[in-house]
């Protein structure tokens, strides 16, 4: 799986680096910071869960499971996808302008 941590939100309570040391670790005023790339392979998967239901203000966000042969294709799929003509009346629509 993977996470964020939204360090604005974070209040330094550290609860989360109690539960999983290996993926945030504190500052001097006890604030977190994410330790790697916030990729969790499923062996820490329980700890990390643990750390991101008890952080008090939800800092640590849940970004879905992480499977990076769906990345590949997805990225595949975005290169592959047309750009839309500037000068159709079509792309007004999408970017929302209308004369
Ligand atoms: S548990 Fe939440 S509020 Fe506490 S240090 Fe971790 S991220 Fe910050």
């Amino acid at each position: 799986m993977r996470i964020r941590l939204d360090r604005t939100l974070c209040d330094g309570f550290g609860i989360c680096a109690k539960h999983a040391p290996d993926y945030f670790s504190l500052d001097d005023w006890g604030y977190a910071s994410l330790i790697g790339d916030g990729t969790v392979p499923e062996k820490d998967r329980d700890a990390v869960m643990r750390a991101l239901l008890d952080c008090p203000v939800h800092a640590i966000i849940y970004m879905g499971e992480h499977r990076p042969e769906d990345a590949q294709k997805d990225a595949a799929a975005i290169q592959e996808a047309p750009e839309p003509d500037p000068n159709t009346d079509d792309s007004e629509a999408i970017s929302g302008f209308v004369r």
